[in-house]
């Protein structure tokens, strides 16, 4: 259950709803809103609590959460929570993008590809220093080069950067240089990560595995948000099915669903999903019209030369046309970009 603390419930009563609830046997998370406090009291102990808890003083309301994801909930929290990068947010009215090569190459590349981009209208530098190749005999990533490379050029150009990281042994290196900490579709549920990501002070954005639920995906948001991070934006980047026309199948029913049961960003990445240049403008507009804050997107100066995903990644220009297009769009559903 969300114990729903009054606008002008002190620290007082907060801290002793915490008591009572830890004294119910059940565990106190403390949620701080902008505007009101909540209090998720999990465990299975729900209905033997409610009557003593809704008592107290302070309390607004109780309200019992049945989903298995009581913190991703959106019955926590009835609005987005903003997710903050740098300067701008994901997760209000205007569709923040993210833009970068599939790797960070060098410099001059990342450097060439961030002013086209922040140019374009992205207010985030996307790039890979270490890259979860389906082959071991593929370029791997530069590494802590490649880390330095991407926040010396997001800082020069005035990007926010996002960069994945692999595993739980790599988050303070990563958070180092970083703005926001990728979790990559094949560690979705790596629950080791994703609970060093919960005790990072850095953004986390989730991407879904290729063969997890949607369910599984809010469950692995959990993980994060129960460790005491609450900046997650979930990414839908496609996933495996019976389909082979496209790398992977985008669902935008996962969207539209994310977008009504839980308070967490949902961006949407064309690329991955579709695995071909041309249908990532298609079907980036299509996840701005069904309701993503925010876009994932692959652009390098020279896809053919890229080290990696060169096939589904955009030019600089192409980049700038999918924006313009985009824009119309976004006013179309209330938005801007
Ligand atoms: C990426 O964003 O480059 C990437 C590896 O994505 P995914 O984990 O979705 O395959
Ligand atoms: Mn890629």
């Amino acid at each position: 259950m969300v114990i729903v603390m009054k606008p002008e419930a002190t620290e007082e009563d907060i801290q002793r709803m915490v008591d009572k609830v830890e004294a119910a046997g059940l565990e106190a998370v403390l949620l701080r809103g902008e505007k009101r406090n909540v209090i998720a009291a999990i465990g299975d102990k729900r209905e033997a609590a409610i009557d003593t808890l809704a008592a107290a003083r302070g309390v607004e309301r109780i309200i019992p959460i049945l989903s298995p994801y009581k913190l991703a909930s959106r019955e926590v929290s009835p609005g987005v929570t903003p997710v903050r990068l740098n300067g701008e947010v994901v997760g209000d009215r205007k569709v923040q993008v993210i833009a970068g090569p599939c790797a960070v190459e060098d410099l001059d590349t990342t450097l060439d590809v961030a002013e086209s981009v922040k140019e374009a209208g992205a207010v985030g530098l996307r790039g890979g220093a270490y890259k979860p190749r389906t082959s071991p005999h593929t370029f791997q990533g530069l590494q802590e080069k490649g880390l330095e490379i991407l926040h010396r050029v997001g800082e020069h150009v005035g990007l926010a950067t996002v960069t994945e990281v692999l595993s739980p042994e790599q988050v303070e290196l990563v958070a180092r240089y970083a703005d926001v900490l990728q979790v990559g579709a094949r560690n979705m549920q790596n629950f080791a990560l994703l609970k060093a990501l919960g005790a990072a002070r850095k953004p986390v954005l989730l991407k879904r595995g290729i063969s997890a639920t949607v369910h599984e995906l809010l469950l692995a948001a959990e993980y994060i948000l129960k460790a005491g991070n609450d900046q997650v934006i979930l990414c839908c980047r496609g996933i495996r099915t019976f389909e082979d026309h496209t790398r992977f199948t985008l669902s935008l029913g996962a969207v539209a669903y994310l977008k009504e049961v839980t308070h967490l960003p949902v961006i949407v990445d064309p690329s991955h999903a579709t695995g071909r240049r041309s249908l990532v403008a298609p079907m980036a507009k299509a996840a701005v019209a069904c309701g993503a804050d925010g876009l994932l997107v692959e652009v390098h100066p020279q896809p053919e030369r890229a080290k990696v995903d060169g096939q589904q990644t955009l030019t600089c220009e192409a980049f700038a046309r999918m924006m313009d297009e985009l824009r119309a769009v976004a006013e179309a559903v209330g938005r801007t970009i």
